[in-house]
C-alpha cells in the first residue's frame, strides 16, 4: 500500500517561491509586456489599503467603498492589476487606463482571481484581455496593416460572385425547377455517401464510443486552443473563455437524438450549400439557378423545397439518418449545444474514426469562438458557408496540428480512451473541409495573412477579413 509523505516545510517553500510572482517579461504572442508583479509582493496591508483607494477614486467610487472588498485574494488581484494596467498603459498610444480601471471596480465580483506567479500568464491574459487593452494594442498595431483597395477587391471574389438583387434591385429571377431537378438528386447522392461509412450488413451490431470519453478529448482542444490561440483569443473581452465557457459540458450524443423537423431543414440548408456551391463539375448549381443567398426570398424558397422534400419517406430515412451522424453547432441557441456522434464508422478502423472524432470537436469548438460580428456577415455574402464552415475549418486546422504535434504517447493514449483495436497514427490537417467553401476561406487567409485573419475572427474586425462593410 501507498503511503503519501507530507510535503517538508523545504518543499512547500519551494512551491510558494516557484509561484511568487516576480518583475519579468511576459510573452503574450505578439506583444512582449514587463510586469512589476515583484514589486507588489512585498506590500504591506497598508500600502495595498492605500492602492485600492485610489483604484476606486479613479474608477469615480468612494475610494472607502475598497474597505468593503474584503476577501484578500481578491484585493491582492485588484492591486496586481491596477499595477500593471498602470504599467502598460504606455505601450498602447490611446488606450483608455480609466475606463479599465472602472472595468475592474465593476466587475470585481465575477472575475475568477487568478493570481499572477513567477511562469505562468493566466493572470496577465485576463487582466489585459478583459480590460480591453489586448484589443486596443491589436488595433493599434492593425492601424498600418489596413487592407487595400486592391487587397479588398481581391479577397471579394472569394466571397462570391455580386448579390443578384443588389443595387438597383434588379437582377436575374431564381430558376426553382433547377434546384428541384438538379439539386435534390445530387443532395440525396450527398447524404447517402455520407451514411455509408456506418453500413452494416444485417446482424451485425452497432459498436459506441463513450461520451464521457469525448470529455477528455474536449477538455485537451479546450486547453490547446487557449494556449495557441494567443493573443487572439483573449483580445475578445466577450469570449467564451472569459465568460465560464466549459466545452464539454453543452455536448449532447447526436446518434441517441431524434432530430425535430425543424433540425433537419438546417441540417439540409446546410448541406444543400455545400452541393450547390460545388463546381467540381463546372459551373454549380446555384449559379446555374440564380440561386443569390443574400436574397430572403432564395432563402425561403430553399427552406420551402427542403421542408417539402423531407418529408418524402426515402429523403426523410436518409435525413434522419444524416442529423445522427454528423457533428453540429447550435451553442447559443435556446436549448442547443454540441452534438457528437458516437456510433462507430464501420469502414475503417475504430482508430482512425476517433482521431476525426477529435477534430470534429474541435471544429466545434472553434464555431463558439467565432465573433458574433464575423458570423452576421455571411448573410451579405453570396457563399456564406465560406464565412460559416469555412473560417471555421482554418482555425480548426492551426489548432487540431498543435495537438497533434504537442501531443505525447500519453496525450495520444488519453485521446483514443476506450477505441478497441490497433492504433493508426494521426495525420496533420492539410486542407479544409466543406469542399468549395473550405477552399476559398483558404485563399482569403492567404490573401490577409495569418494575423489579419485571427484578429478578425476573433475580435470581429471584419474590415480585416476583406469582408463588406
Ligand atoms: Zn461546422
Amino acid at each position: 500500500m501507498a503511503t503519501s509523505q507530507p510535503l517538508s516545510e523545504d518543499a512547500v517553500l519551494a512551491v510558494v517561491e516557484r509561484d511568487r510572482p516576480v518583475n519579468r517579461t511576459v510573452d503574450l504572442g505578439l506583444f512582449q509586456v514587463a510586469v512589476k508583479h515583484g514589486d507588489v509582493a512585498g506590500w504591506g496591508d497598508v500600502q495595498v489599503g492605500e492602492t485600492l483607494g485610489r483604484l476606486f477614486k479613479a474608477a469615480g467610487q468612494e475610494p472607502g467603498l475598497a474597505s468593503g472588498v474584503t476577501d484578500r485574494q481578491l484585493r491582492l488581484w485588484l492591486v496586481y492589476a491596477t499595477n500593471m494596467l498602470v504599467g502598460a498603459r504606455e505601450l498602447v498610444p490611446g488606450f483608455d487606463v480609466k475606463k479599465a480601471l472602472t472595468w475592474l471596480v465593476a466587475n470585481v465580483g465575477g472575475v475568477r482571481p487568478v493570481l499572477p506567479s513567477a511562469v505562468g500568464r493566466e493572470f496577465e491574459l485576463t487582466v489585459l484581455g478583459r480590460t480591453g487593452w489586448l484589443r486596443a494594442a491589436l488595433r493599434g498595431r492593425m492601424q498600418q496593416k489596413r487592407l487595400t483597395e486592391a487587397e479588398v477587391k481581391r479577397v471579394a471574389g472569394f466571397y462570391g460572385p455580386p448579390a443578384a438583387g443588389g443595387a438597383g434591385g434588379q437582377g436575374v429571377p431564381l430558376k426553382g425547377e433547377v434546384l428541384r431537378g438538379e439539386l435534390l438528386p445530387k443532395l440525396y447522392r450527398h447524404l447517402t455517401d455520407h451514411i455509408a461509412q456506418w453500413y452494416r450488413p444485417s446482424g451485425v451490431e452497432a459498436r459506441f464510443q463513450g461520451l464521457g470519453d469525448f470529455r477528455v478529448i474536449a477538455e485537451f482542444a479546450q486547453a490547446a486552443a487557449w494556449s495557441m490561440l494567443q493573443p487572439y483569443v483573449a483580445a475578445n473581452e466577450n469570449s467564451p473563455f472569459f465568460t465560464g465557457f466549459t466545452y464539454f459540458e453543452n455536448v449532447f450524443d447526436k446518434t441517441a437524438v431524434m432530430p425535430t423537423d425543424e433540425d433537419i431543414v438546417k441540417h439540409l440548408m446546410n448541406r444543400a450549400h455545400v452541393v450547390g456551391e460545388d463546381t467540381t463539375g463546372g459551373q454549380s448549381i446555384f449559379a446555374v439557378a440564380g440561386y443569390d443567398s443574400t436574397r430572403r426570398e432564395d432563402r425561403q424558397f430553399l427552406w420551402d423545397l427542403l421542408s417539402e422534400w423531407s418529408k418524402e419517406d426515402k429523403a426523410r430515412r436518409a435525413a434522419v439518418y444524416f442529423c445522427r451522424h454528423v457533428g453540429s453547432n447550435s451553442h447559443g441557441e435556446p436549448g442547443g449545444g454540441i452534438g457528437l456522434v458516437t456510433e462507430f464508422k464501420t469502414d475503417r478502423p475504430f482508430s482512425q474514426h476517433r482521431w476525426e472524432i477529435v477534430e470534429v470537436i474541435v471544429h466545434e469548438m472553434v464555431h463558439t469562438l467565432m465573433h458574433p460580428d464575423v458570423k452576421a456577415k455571411a448573410s451579405k455574402i453570396t457563399r456564406p458557408l465560406v464565412v460559416l464552415e469555412g473560417f471555421v475549418e482554418v482555425v480548426t486546422r492551426e489548432v487540431f496540428n498543435w495537438m497533434i504535434d504537442h501531443g505525447d504517447d500519453e496525450t495520444t493514449k488519453r485521446l483514443m480512451i476506450g477505441v478497441p483495436g490497433p492504433l493508426v497514427a494521426p495525420a496533420r490537417k492539410t486542407t479544409l473541409g466543406y469542399g468549395a467553401a473550405g477552399g476559398y476561406a483558404d485563399d482569403v487567409l492567404g490573401a490577409v495573412g495569418r494575423e489579419r485573419f485571427l484578429i478578425g475572427f476573433m475580435t470581429g474586425d471584419t474590415e480585416l477579413l476583406g469582408l463588406p462593410a
